[in-house]
């Protein structure tokens, strides 16, 4: 099941990238995100023996509760909202926070990152598509929090994350992928260590990777339905 799911996802994938190049926008490959939320830890195992490297999770709780299980293998990404009150455990957790979209939450990271010797990497989330949406930074408090970067010295900006909004016609989302990588075009000019652009899940991934993302987060199209009466 899984194997076959990969294997039709990276297939979409590759022609997606291929578009792009066509399109003459930067990024040779693309890093795939199994996004196991909601699924027990065995798809876990599985996704790793099945040789994908990234595993997304949203809770703090559930990666604790699954990394206890299965002992931390492979890069883990915390791709849910994070309150800064559970900054300690996500450092402790994750490799990489893609969804950092507030200062507090940074200087929360900043210090937790500083207080255990780590440099945090994580990405700033924008919330470009609004619609029914509240996480990631509105533009005046990104522009405002820009400047600030280079002082956390705990942390590692590698670049930015979008969610688009649901809709009924996949191509209505393109303009905020396109905008998404125009803010990750730009924070490049600006900091060093900028290579991560994460846009795009089971419903519109081949869109992103065609306006520029080289991160996905994939969930259902690599599972099937997440089982919200699993508890953690
Ligand atoms: C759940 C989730 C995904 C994966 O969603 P699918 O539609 O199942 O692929 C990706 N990104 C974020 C931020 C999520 O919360």
């Amino acid at each position: 099941m899984l194997s076959e799911n990969l294997q039709e996802v990276q297939a979409k994938i590759d022609k997606a990238l291929a578009a792009r190049k066509e399109a003459k926008l930067t990024g040779e490959t693309v890093t795939l995100v199994a996004v196991t939320k909601n699924h027990p830890p065995e798809v876990i195992t599985e996704s790793l023996a099945a040789g994908i490297k990234s595993i997304g999770e949203n809770r703090v709780q559930e990666a604790k509760h699954k990394q206890e299980a299965l002992g931390k293998q492979g890069y883990w990404h915390l791709i849910g909202h994070l309150q800064s009150n559970k900054a300690r455990q996500a450092v402790a957790l994750f490799d990489l926070i893609e969804s950092v979209d507030s200062e507090r939450l940074l200087v929360a990271l900043d210090k937790e990152a500083e207080r255990i010797g780590k440099v945090q990497d994580i990405l700033l989330q924008l919330n470009i598509a609004h619609e029914e949406q509240k996480s990631g930074f509105e533009r005046a408090d990104y522009e405002a929090v820009l400047p600030k970067l280079a002082a956390y010295k705990h942390i590692r900006v590698r670049g930015i994350m979008v969610i688009a909004q649901k809709c009924d016609d996949i191509e209505e989302a393109r303009p905020v992928f396109a905008a998404g990588y125009r803010a990750f075009c730009r924070l490049k000019q600006q900091l060093k260590d900028i290579d991560i652009l994460s846009m795009g899940m089971s419903g519109d991934y081949p869109i992103a990777i065609e306006e520029g993302a080289n991160t996905v987060r994939v969930g259902t199209a690599l599972f099937g339905q997440r089982d919200y009466s699993l508890k953690f």
